[in-house]
């Protein structure tokens, strides 16, 4: 039985590991990580469909990985998962002080239009440029441990461990798929990848139901309307490890959230929170690679680096991950009938 080891429990490991599980049901599967849901980087993020500091990744991909997460959740959404899923249908707007537009990608979402100036004025006087959007988000707390579920149901195993290379990950299997995120950078190892460090407060306030973003500056203040509660964000700060809720950061995102929403002043906050975006120069990186060991070599699959957008992007990554995977099994191990 070919032994895959996925690196990673975030988004981009358990969608891979399910994905493949799925096309290959005879492997012998483990998911290892350091941490799994709900200490991955996902589980704090609003989850909003939006293509967002994806580096230099190609267009095409990005438009091709983001449709399969836009089916995923559709899917959802049709059959009536969407409470549990945490998938919830909404519009809003993006919006910045100057050229704010429409990407190829934003045309697979319900609807997108751009809005004038003088709508965008409207909604404070400091924006210029934007458009209208209708899309998704999909809480990654809420369906995390459901997808980890349907791996375990599907005779894949979970084990907690930090692995301090990808050496010893492969001393014990056949493949490894790295979905280590931000750890890849010591990994791999990959120097080019870098947090971005993003703090949040969710706050109750059941009256929002919709999304602004101006993610245009460092400030990126935006106000996501989640299932049950709404995101108010944010900081994206390059190149910034720290891990612990910053008070001044906490108070700039309240005055620019309130400010753009003064209602937002009569919400409840039910937590704060900080997470770094696993971002990458040349984008998300997804590719074959390979490991020497003393006695063989280990093919590798990498699915790291996606930024600010790693839930838009999973379902779509770990499909084509997942094929990438199964092609080498096939080349190593030849067809499943003789494994
Ligand atoms: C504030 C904020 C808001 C966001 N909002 C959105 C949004 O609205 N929409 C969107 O699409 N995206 C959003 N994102 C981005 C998204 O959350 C990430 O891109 C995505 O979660 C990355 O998932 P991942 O599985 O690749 O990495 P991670 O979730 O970081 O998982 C990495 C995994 O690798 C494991 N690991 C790492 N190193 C080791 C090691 N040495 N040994 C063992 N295990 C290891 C970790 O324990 C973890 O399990 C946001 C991010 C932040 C911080």
């Amino acid at each position: 039985m070919v032994r895959v080891v996925v690196v990673g429990g975030g988004v981009s490991g358990v969608g891979t590991a399910l994905a493949l599980l799925k096309r290959q049901p005879q492997c012998h599967l483990t998911i290892l990580a350091q941490d799994f849901s709900p200490a991955t980087t996902g589980d704090g993020a609003a989850g909003l469909w939006e293509p967002y500091l994806t580096g230099e990744t190609p267009y095409d991909k990005v438009g091709q990985w983001s449709l399969g997460t836009w089916k995923l959740f559709s899917e959802w959404w049709r059959s009536g998962l969407a409470r549990k899923m945490g998938v919830n249908l909404l519009q809003g707007a993006i919006v910045g002080e100057e050229d704010c537009r429409i990407e190829p990608w934003h045309h697979l979402a319900f609807y997108c239009k751009d809005l004038t100036q003088e709508q965008c004025m409207q909604i404070n006087p400091k924006y210029r440029s934007g458009f209208k959007l209708a899309s998704m988000t999909g809480e990654v707390s809420k369906f995390l441990p459901v997808l980890l579920e349907e791996v375990k149901s599907l005779g894949g195993r979970l084990e907690v461990r930090r692995v301090s290379s990808l050496q010893e990950a492969a001393a014990e299997a056949d493949l490894v798929i790295n979905c280590a995120g931000l750890g890849s950078r010591d990994l791999v190892p990959d120097p080019t990848v870098y947090p971005c460090r993003g703090q949040v407060i969710r706050v109750r306030a059941p009256w929002i139901g919709e999304f602004l973003c101006d993610i245009a500056t460092e400030l990126s203040t935006y106000i996501i309307a989640n299932t049950d509660t709404v995101v108010l964000g944010g900081t994206h700060q390059n190149h910034d490890w720290r891990l612990d809720v910053d008070p001044n950061d906490s108070q700039t995102i309240w005055d620019n959230c309130t400010t753009l929403m003064p209602s937002l002043k009569r919400a409840e906050v039910v937590q704060e929170w900080v997470g770094l975006r696993p971002c990458r120069k040349e984008g998300v990186r997804l590719e074959a690679d390979e490991i020497l060991l003393d006695s063989r070599t280990v093919p590798v699959v990498h699915n790291y680096g996606h930024g600010g957008c790693g839930v838009t992007l999973f379902w779509g990554c770990g499909q084509e991950a997942a094929a990438i995977a199964s092609d080498l099994i096939y080349k190593y191990h030849g067809p499943p009938s003789r494994l």
